[in-house]
């Protein structure tokens, strides 16, 4: 299935939306905040290069990792874990599949996410790699490492997803499950934690792979300053057992900016994001 944009080309977008995206809107904000969001993930060399950056090292890393049988990168690894079979747990969206395309059609079309369109692209099954995520799942797959792809993604999803990753090239066992989606067992809920507790309960977790804190640990409600301080809580582990990869389109980052309350209109959402705007210093945060 091909897609067809609504309009065609941006320039055929209503000439008000032009204007504020060009001269912003009331409160002095791009009216479109995701475009050079979207642009860089689609164009930069910088981007590109960053996720190779975070790819190639952790391929460096997982024999060492690997050798080290006392090493656990989940924190939900309970009891002795020393015998099992290694394993690695990467994010699916920006991590391994870049769903650039579906923004630039937000974004050309005038639209915002909504459930139904994300639907409909992830069914496509056709979201190209991350940049040097494939290269990673290779090495590790050469290595003996169990790849687990720990997405949202509905379980619904699963079949296309699979499908996606596979014409990718990417390895999916089909021996046992591991692509663990959301609501496919009731507990697997939208936060990930109990999902890598099952991984962890059958295999040692040698490194995890995201672009949000939440495929990290559970972050959910944490204000902007919090997730700063749970951050530097685990720097030991950043680029060691856990890997980040950028993901400036969409996320909990995004959502702590207006305290993820959905009741909030787009407006006022960017009035709560620009009283984080901060003139001074950017270690300054706002009290919460
Ligand atoms: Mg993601």
């Amino acid at each position: 299935m091909s897609y067809q944009p609504l309009r065609g080309k941006l320039s055929a977008v209503a000439p008000a939306v032009m204007a504020a995206l060009v001269y912003g809107c009331a409160t002095s904000a791009p009216a479109l905040p995701n475009l050079d969001a979207t642009l860089w993930v689609q164009t930069a060399a910088e981007y590109e290069a960053v996720s190779r950056s975070v790819y190639e090292s952790a391929i460096r890393s997982l024999p060492s990792a690997l050798n080290d049988a006392t090493r656990t990168a989940a924190l939900e690894q309970q009891g002795s874990f020393t015998d099992l079979p290694p394993a690695v747990i990467v994010d699916v969206d920006e991590t391994v599949l870049d769903n650039s395309p579906y923004q630039a059609r937000l974004l050309i079309d005038g639209q915002v996410y909504d459930s139904a369109s994300w639907a409909s692209w992830v069914d496509e099954a056709s979201a190209e790699a991350v940049p040097g995520a494939l290269g990673f799942a290779t090495a590790a797959t050469n290595l003996g490492i169990t790849v687990f792809y720990l997405t949202n993604r509905l379980s619904s999803q699963e079949e296309a997803t699979r499908r996606n990753l596979e014409s990718l090239g990417f390895p999916v066992r089909d021996d046992m499950d591991v692509i663990l989606t959301r609501g496919e067992r009731p507990e697997w809920t939208g936060a990930k934690i109990s999902r890598r507790q099952a991984v962890a309960g059958t295999h040692r977790v040698l490194m995890m792979v995201g672009d949000d804190l939440n495929d990290f640990l559970d972050v959910g409600g944490l204000t902007v300053s919090e997730r700063s301080e749970v951050t530097a809580l685990y720097a030991d582990y950043w680029g060691d057992r856990w890997w980040m990869l950028p993901g400036p389109t969409y996320g909990s980052w995004e959502r702590a900016l207006w305290d993820a309350d959905y009741d909030l209109d787009a407006a006022e959402r960017i009035e709560r994001k620009v009283e984080y705007l901060d003139p001074e210093t950017r270690t300054q945060r706002l009290e919460q």
